[in-house]
């Protein structure tokens, strides 16, 4: 039905989302494309077309695109809406391999909690992830290494850079090649500085840390699709602040901290919430010094709070 006026299909990615326009890449151009009204319905409420989306589309007579099909996702980074807007799946990403989560050894401070939430939102995605420690020009004690430390210890990968000397640049630029890669962190740590120190011509917009108390900007995700290398594409995120979890329950919590997982079931009560239980195993690796105590604070925060 209708099909007979629909010209042949194309394929391409969905690059930026805004106002009800959606920008396909196909070939290495960019085509202003619009959904298909049928598919508006089925879509209805939600914003379920994401960056990094395959679609198929047709190119109306006056030139403009239209999706036809969204291809299924291989993967997703996804989160729920602050409110007031009632919950639901919000995709910030469709399709990454990665996720590479920025932190600043110095101004501001890591703040564990919210890099924990980028982890386990990662665990709970299956998405490979890297720590990227950024600001290490400013690194003057043992203790502005031991976040590093920490993270590289759990298992995690974890690159340090600097954008003002340029330590690290080369190999971040390795660790995106080929690849989809969501890059995110809190606002101030250097995520457009990074990126301007690889690309230059991108020239994004650098921030001053002081903005990083500044709330009530940025409500909504602005998510695009960077291509600054041909067989590179990188997420930028620059709204994302809040990050609220999607689809993850309590009771799955613990099963998103790597290194609870050998005490898994050697609780004395199961199921233990590791929270209050004699002879929780959990407890007991924190109290040996096997679990570090930043990351148990993470998991009773995000235990109490988060849900
Ligand atoms: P974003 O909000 O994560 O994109 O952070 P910006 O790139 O806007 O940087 C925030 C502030 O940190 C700016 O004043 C930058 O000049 C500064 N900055 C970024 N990277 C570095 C770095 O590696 N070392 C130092 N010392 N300052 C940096
Ligand atoms: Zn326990």
């Amino acid at each position: 039905m209708g099909s007979q006026d629909q010209g042949p299909l194309y394929e391409g990615m969905v690059v930026r989302v805004h106002g009800g326009h959606y920008y396909v890449r196909s070939r290495e151009n960019v085509f202003d494309c619009q959904m298909r009204g049928r598919m508006k319905k089925s879509w209805a409420e939600s914003d379920l077309v994401a960056i990094g989306d395959r679609v198929r589309w047709s190119l109306a007579e006056d030139g403009s695109g239209v999706i036809e099909e969204v291809l299924p996702r291989k993967s997703a980074l996804s989160r729920c809406p602050p409110p007031p807007r009632r919950p639901m799946e919000q995709v910030i990403v469709a399709n990454p391999d990665q996720v590479l989560v920025v932190f600043s050894v110095r101004n501001p401070p890591p703040n564990p909690l919210m890099l924990d939430r980028y982890l386990v939102a990662c665990e709970a995605a299956k998405l490979p992830v890297i720590l990227i420690a950024n600001k290490m020009d400013l690194c003057e004690e043992v203790e502005d290494r031991e976040v590093i430390a920490l993270y590289q210890r759990i298992g995690y990968d974890v690159l340090p850079t600097s954008a003002v000397t340029g330590e690290g640049i080369e190999g971040l630029r390795e660790l995106l090649r080929g690849k989809l890669s969501v890059f995110t962190g809190p606002s101030g740590v250097g995520k457009s500085s990074l990126l301007n120190a690889l690309w230059p011509g991108l020239d994004l917009e650098v921030g001053e840390v002081s903005e990083y108390h500044d709330r009530g900007r940025h409500t909504t995700v602005v998510a695009r699709l960077l291509h600054p290398e041909p067989d590179i594409d990188v997420a930028d995120t620059p709204g994302l602040r809040q990050f609220r979890f999607w689809d993850i329950d309590p009771e799955q919590l613990e099963a998103f901290f790597p290194e609870m997982r050998p005490y898994l079931g050697a609780c004395r009560f199961t199921p233990c919430t590791h929270m209050h239980e004699p002879e929780c195993a959990v407890r007991e690796a924190v109290e040996r010094g096997d679990i570090h105590p930043i990351r148990y604070e993470s998991y009773a925060k995000m235990f109490e709070y988060e849900f």
